[in-house]
């Protein structure tokens, strides 16, 4: 339903948190939030409302520059803590997903032969999966990989345990948006699925096009998309300043 993601040298949780407030008139049954944080993947998720799911993550100590964050409309598996974004695999991968894969059935029979243990109903599990298996120290390119193999449609945002300052976004049917910091601000890059998730936080957005790979880094993002034929290619989209409107979760 809703995502928000950012990479930033301060900690962007309230960012994140904030972000799903300003999404939640869209309607959602559970939340979460993940960060990397002291070497690790670290996770609050609720069924409760976005400010539980704030109070929580105060609790937790949830703290940190780089992270992803999600509301969810449960489409395959019911709503609860366990099937609520982000999903893990194996503490290394970490994801967050709008949208359906269709071919969730076949690719996780794939992946249980090959010894993934699932923790959820979801369709959303099997890409959490599906980039560990291919990721071999590049998320960028492990998400490229991964994204071929999907039918159906989505948004995800990815991070990985052993790159902390870096989320990688793809979309094919559902929308996601690129923010870039400025200001005080500078540095920071974030990914939404609603540019008003991100009112109040930067102005400067790039609206990613289907079949896109982004790769968020400090101060930096590449673009890549997919060809008709197979294969991605660099692409340039043009950071484009938007007119901040207070929105309904204002
Ligand atoms: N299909 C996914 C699920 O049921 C994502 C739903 C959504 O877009 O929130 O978990």
């Amino acid at each position: 339903c809703g995502i928000v993601g950012a990479v930033s040298t301060r900690n962007i949780v309230p960012v994140l948190v904030q972000g799903l407030q300003r999404l939640e008139y869209r309607g959602y049954d559970s939340c979460g939030v993940a960060v990397h944080q002291d070497g690790e993947l670290r996770r609050s998720r609720s069924t409760a409302r976005v400010a539980e799911l704030q109070a929580q993550v105060d609790t937790d100590g949830v703290a940190s520059g780089t992270g992803i964050a999600h509301t969810r409309w449960a489409t395959h598996g019911a709503p609860a803590v366990h099937n609520a974004h982000p999903h893990f695999s194996n503490g290394r991968i970490a994801l967050v997903h709008n949208g359906i894969i269709e071919n969730h059935d076949e690719l996780r029979a794939e992946l249980q032969a090959k010894g993934y243990v699932f923790e959820s109903q979801t369709d959303t599990e099997v890409i959490a999966h599906l980039v560990h298996q291919l990721y071999d120290g590049d998320l960028f390119e492990a998400v490229q990989q991964a994204v071929a193999r999907l039918k159906g449609a989505y948004a995800i945002a990815v991070f990985s345990r052993d790159e902390p300052h870096r989320v990688v976004g793809a979309r094919e049917g559902s929308p996601l948006i690129l923010g870039v910091g400025t200001g005080a601000d500078e540095g920071a890059t974030y990914l939404a699925s609603d540019a008003m998730a991100l009112a109040g936080v930067t102005d400067r957005i790039v609206y990613l096009e289907e079949g896109d790979v982004v790769d968020l880094q400090l101060g930096k993002h590449w673009i890549v998309t997919r060809q008709p034929g197979g294969g991605f290619k660099p692409v340039q989209r043009e950071v484009k300043t938007v007119q901040a409107h207070s929105g309904a979760a204002e």
